[in-house]
């Protein structure tokens, strides 16, 4: 069976930024399920395994329009330490849900400054140009639950 439309594909992988530096990896103990064609994944990580079956092995370099988007500088903002009332200490790399002209999104703490607090609310993967290493373990249809609620179910996707 090939991977396309609404087949379950679990994949073993190891994620790379440009520079090599690894980013994520799922092994083939613990691999990664998803839907194909519905956005579980990014798009070009989609294009690249569209039609692959298990034992295929790609190697893809995806550059950002196809994974996280570029990064937008208009999503980094300095707000003043007052509005971190409530939290003990605010340093570099601590994330919040907070509440942007996008909606509910994720921003990061990138710089702390005296009083002053640098948040960036791009996507930590923004910019960056992905490499994947990709291994095909299984694929197969998905079921009407599983279609019903977006997302793989079983081994290696959602557990409920
Ligand atoms: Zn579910």
């Amino acid at each position: 069976m090939q991977i396309a439309a609404n087949k379950v594909a679990t994949i073993a992988y190891t994620l790379k930024d440009g520079d090599g530096a690894l980013i994520d990896q799922a092994g083939k103990d613990q691999p990664f399920a998803f839907i194909q064609g519905i956005g579980n994944i990014i798009p070009g990580l989609e294009n690249a395994l569209e039609g692959k079956a298990a034992g295929d092995q790609i190697s893809v370099s995806i550059e950002p329009e196809q994974g996280y988007g570029e990064r937008d500088d208009n999503l980094m903002q300095t707000l003043s330490k007052e509005m971190f009332e409530g939290v003990d200490e605010i340093s570099p790399g601590m994330q919040f849900h907070a509440q942007t002209n996008q909606g509910m999104s994720v921003v990061t703490v990138t710089q702390v400054e005296e009083d002053q607090v640098t948040i960036d609310g791009n996507h930590p993967l923004a910019g960056v140009t992905l490499n994947f290493d990709v291994e095909v373990i299984e694929v197969r249809d998905a079921t009407d639950e599983e279609q019903e609620h977006g997302h793989a179910h079983g081994p290696g996707g959602h557990n409920h």
